[in-house]
């Protein structure tokens, strides 16, 4: 008979540990998380929480031990395998910090599959802490329920990219200076996506070339407004998502 949480079960604190979960054995959780679970949560020995590991799946856990600095938990019951996400990548250009961290943040939430920097000449950020991208795509994932986290590639060129780009995936160009009609495109075209956003100063005409020229590449309009490059990405996963995600 497995322990029933006092609190509902879709109340519950969620967390990623970044370790391989299996039912019965405990966990040790880092600080910062316990810290949240303690003094944001107020949980303590005793409680349920939900954890998953973008591995194996989500499960309930009891709290064994707590304190100030730490916290340790036992696996008590397997809650759901690790989910399928939709096969959609967003590619973008790095831009302002604040601005940058919201897009990850809100392409987790979408349910962004992977997440790839892309370096174009009017980037203005020239190189990315993945690992503080990575933070915010699983806080994200904490609080959307997500139990699959979003793949994070290094920042490349883009070229390199479009030369490496996969066979079967189509490549959405987010064109602010054209570009065809989402929805139709999306009504013809079924499969494994990537989007591409530009950055604040958007494609130089030799990129938009060189993009235009990829085979698998579609300019796609997002509509007459020229957007930020947060908003063309939420519009774009969205228009995606509704389409062909699982929404
Ligand atoms: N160069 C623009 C700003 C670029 S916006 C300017 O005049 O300031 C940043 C990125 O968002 C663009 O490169 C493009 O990928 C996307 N974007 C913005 N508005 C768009 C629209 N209406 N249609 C398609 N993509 C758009």
């Amino acid at each position: 008979m497995t322990a029933t949480p006092a609190w509902p079960l879709n109340s519950l604190p969620r967390l990623f540990i970044d370790d391989h979960l299996s039912l019965d054995n405990s966990y040790h959780i880092e600080t910062q998380a316990a810290h949240y679970l303690t003094r944001v949560m107020r949980r303590n020995i005793g409680d349920s929480i939900k954890v998953f590991d973008d591995r194996s799946g989500e499960y309930l856990a009891e709290i064994i031990d707590i304190s100030k600095r730490h916290c340790s938990i036992k696996i008590i019951e397997k809650l759901r395998a690790r989910e399928e996400v939709p096969d959609l990548w967003l590619c973008a250009a790095p831009i302002k910090r604040d601005r940058w961290a919201m897009m990850a943040e809100k392409a987790c939430e979408l349910g962004i599959s992977a997440f790839v920097p892309i370096h174009t000449q009017r980037t203005i950020i020239d190189k990315i802490k993945g690992d503080k991208l990575r933070h915010h795509m699983i806080e994200a994932a904490e609080q959307c329920e997500r139990n699959a986290l979003p793949t994070m590639q290094p920042l490349q060129k883009l070229k390199p990219f479009l030369e490496a780009f996969p066979e079967n995936r189509r490549l959405y160009f987010c064109d602010e200076r054209g570009g065809d009609n989402f929805h139709s495109i999306l009504e013809q075209n079924q499969g494994p996506a990537a989007i591409l956003i530009g950055p604040e100063g958007g494609f130089t005409d030799e990129e938009n070339a060189l993009i235009h020229a990829h085979p698998a590449a579609q300019g796609v309009s997002l509509g007459p407004r020229i957007l930020r490059a947060e908003t063309a990405a939420i519009a774009a996963i969205s228009a995606w998502m509704s389409h062909q995600g699982d929404w």
